[in-house]
């Protein structure tokens, strides 16, 4: 039975404690390292089409593999680059390079894609984000509409009326908006009448237990049917399965992202995708 907590419970957590911060403190002082030594890259990940397999679109996702720390997650590096605010200079590296390296394809003759970059809440407060966004356009030739722009429902704990003027503002750029990870933040469904999104993307949370719960099921198709009433196409992350494919298919939403095509890859892998998927699973020989 449960015993009153000693003094080594007090040790343990103060351990535990000091061990995450120590790591974090060594994140925050590693990445500054990193984004000026070049040590980030960005892996790309395909979207598809569910209806002609086609590759639509690609996400840009950070990397980073450390000389001797190895690899470690954007899961890990994200949150800590937020608090210090390194995450503004890294997000307009992010933002340059998917740009840069999405009009590379254009220039050899791909079209109809789109490069999706991750936007930090960070990115929008005491930031100039349109600017930021018309600069990588300048530069980089890009037609505006091949870029989106992916953020999350945190924004919805800022300022209303400053975020929304900010998002006009990058899509009179001519930018795509797209809502991450939706369902999971915390924001009110009013805002979706108000932002200007031309998307929301179902969080893999909730496409990871289909055919098996029933409760996400319902909270998928709910998704799709209220961005379709809202003019805003659909994008599924975290497809892993034929299963789910055929549940999302069924529903009508228009696009996938998800190991089952292909992880997020270096770019010279990643172009091997616009030769497009199989999106139909093998049909067995009829029987007569
Ligand atoms: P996210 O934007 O929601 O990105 C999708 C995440 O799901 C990626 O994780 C991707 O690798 C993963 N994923 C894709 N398909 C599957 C699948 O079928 N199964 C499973 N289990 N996972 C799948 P990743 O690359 O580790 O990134 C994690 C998060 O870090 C991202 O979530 C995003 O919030 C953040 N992040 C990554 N790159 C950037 C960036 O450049 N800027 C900012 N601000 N955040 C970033
Ligand atoms: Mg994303
Ligand atoms: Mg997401
Ligand atoms: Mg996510």
């Amino acid at each position: 039975h449960a015993k009153p907590d000693g003094p080594g419970t007090y040790v343990y957590f103060d351990a535990a404690m000091n061990r995450r911060v120590a790591r974090s403190l060594l994140i925050h002082n590693e990445l500054h390292r990193a984004l000026e030594n070049g040590d980030l890259q960005l892996f790309y990940q395909p979207q598809v089409r569910i209806s002609t397999g086609e590759v639509v679109g690609f996400e840009a996702l950070l990397r980073w593999q450390h000389a001797t720390m190895g690899w470690i997650s954007p899961a890990e590096f994200i949150p800590v680059a937020e608090q210090s605010g390194i995450i503004v200079q890294i997000g307009e590296w992010v933002m340059h390079t998917a740009a840069r390296q999405a009009a590379q394809w254009l220039a050899r003759g791909h079209r109809n894609f789109r490069i999706a970059v991750n936007i930090s809440v960070r990115q929008f407060v005491g930031q100039d984000l349109p600017q930021l966004v018309d600069t990588v356009l300048k530069e980089t030739g890009l037609p505006p509409h091949m870029l989106e722009l992916e953020v999350t429902e945190s924004l919805a704990l800022h300022s209303v009326a400053t975020t929304l003027a900010i998002l006009h503002d990058c899509k009179s750029l001519g930018v795509k908006l797209a809502m991450d990870d939706f369902g999971t933040g915390y924001s009110s469904l009013s805002y979706l009448k108000r932002y200007p999104l031309d998307a929301l993307k179902i969080d893999q949370a909730f496409v990871r237990n289909i055919p098996q719960d029933q409760g996400d099921m319902a909270i998928t198709r709910a998704i799709v049917a209220m961005a379709h009433s809202f003019g805003m196409s659909v994008i599924a992350e975290g497809v892993e399965t034929i299963a789910q494919l055929e549940f999302l298919r069924a529903l009508g939403c228009e696009d996938v992202q998800g190991y089952l095509f292909s992880k997020p890859v270096p770019a010279d892998q990643a172009a091997t995708a616009f030769a497009g998927f199989a999106t139909y699973p093998a049909v067995s020989d009829p029987v007569i």
